[in-house]
């Protein structure tokens, strides 16, 4: 797709983009009683009424330590000596995280990611919003449907700050309707900090009932034709969603990686659809299976033993919102995409801002300038828009 913008005067969308901030921790915010800034070697901090709080990261200043969700970005690298450390510390910080964060973020982190027991202060509740004080402001948990034990973060104090880390707006039903991944819902606030993965008008999905439908009815067409079908998908969240959204009675078989992280989910109570250990089968059985469906991390696919799978007739479907992209879709061969995405897509950053009605902005991940340009067309002139990168 043609880039939108192509037609927009240039001119004006450069003096704009110039106009982005990058903040830095060096700003003097211990002067303010609000700064918010990207450090380089950290990442996003946010300092209100006396309290800093460090986003997905542990930083020497920080008094609370959020951890959004387990995706590998996200993950702070937390050594055993350190955590030691900070348990012996007499002013330590605290953090926040669900058990799901934990227990996922512990075991892909291959140990880096011990948190100290006694500074856990809110997350190990499995029900959410839930809320804590904490030297005069309130901070509240809630979830945001991008992942299993995903959260974002809202704060109140001399101003209300929302912090939604990856996100979707969408309650999304799987196990056929069973189950409900809630996602998160506007919420008024003053300063809002918005990931923008999708924030280009030409990234649209469907909705999740139309992507549950079409993926579904295209595996019982190949499988009836004969071809078994292989599901590409990052290997935690991505995968343990598409598993529950299949509505097959076929075999459903996982990659060790993917297996490795569901046996955790399941030891955390959330129930699954009927699956299968790759391993439980050598490649020349599956190669005279017709019927099974196997779920892979994507670059998997390139490597053997699934290559020959694939080369001997399985079908892949490629699911994510990146496959709207040409390039990417290049890089990934497949028998079809379906744009199936644990972020929002255009129309819900949109609305989610809309509704949010925010004095300030501040985005972070991808699409940010044309995205901070498309609010700056919308009527959001006198919004402050601030790019954390
Ligand atoms: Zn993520
Ligand atoms: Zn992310």
């Amino acid at each position: 797709m043609k880039n939108n913008f192509e037609s927009s005067p240039l001119k004006k969308f450069k003096a704009f983009v110039n106009n982005l901030q990058s903040r830095t921790q060096e700003s003097k915010y211990r002067n303010k009683s609000i700064d918010i800034g990207y450090d380089k070697n950290f990442g996003i901090n946010i300092y209100i009424d006396g309290v800093n709080i460090a986003i997905d990261h542990l930083n020497p200043n920080a008094d609370i330590i959020f951890v959004s969700h387990a995706h590998m970005d996200h993950i702070p690298n937390i050594p055993e000596e350190i955590s030691k450390d900070l348990e012996n510390k007499e002013s330590q910080p605290k953090y926040l995280c669900s058990k799901i964060t934990k227990e996922i973020a512990k075991v892909r982190s291959r140990g880096k990611f011990n948190l100290p027991e006694s500074s856990w202060l809110l997350g190990r509740d499995k029900n959410y919003p839930q809320s804590v004080d904490y030297n005069g402001i309130s901070l509240t948990l809630l979830e945001n449907g991008h992942t299993y034990g995903s959260l974002s973060l809202f704060i109140e104090g001399s101003e209300k700050i929302l912090y939604t880390s990856d996100f979707i707006t969408e309650d999304r039903a799987l196990l056929n309707g069973q189950r409900v991944i809630k996602g998160l819902k506007p919420i008024k606030c003053d300063r809002l900090i918005m990931e923008c993965t999708f924030g280009a008008p030409n990234f649209i999905f469907p909705r999740s009932q139309e992507i549950q439908k079409d993926l579904n009815e295209h595996i019982e067409k190949e499988i009836s034709k004969g071809h078994p079908v292989i599901l590409l998908g990052y290997a935690f969240g991505k995968s343990q969603i598409i598993l529950n959204t299949l509505s097959s009675s076929h075999r459903i078989l996982l990659d060790k990686n993917i297996a490795k992280l569901t046996k955790i989910l399941e030891n955390q109570g959330i129930i699954f659809n009927k699956w299968e250990p790759y391993r439980n089968y050598n490649k020349k059985q599956l190669i005279n299976f017709n019927d099974y469906i196997l779920l892979i991390p994507p670059y998997y696919m390139f490597n053997d033993p699934y290559k020959s799978l694939i080369t001997t007739g399985a079908k892949i479907i490629y699911l994510s919102g990146k496959v709207l992209n040409e390039s990417f879709r290049r890089e990934f061969p497949a028998d079809k995409y379906i744009p199936f995405s644990d972020h929002c897509d255009f129309n819900e950053l949109e609305k989610f801002v809309e509704n949010c009605n925010p004095e300030k902005i501040y985005l972070e991940h991808g699409k940010i300038e044309e995205f901070s340009y498309f609010l700056y067309r919308q009527q959001y002139v006198n919004t402050e828009i601030f790019a954390l990168n």
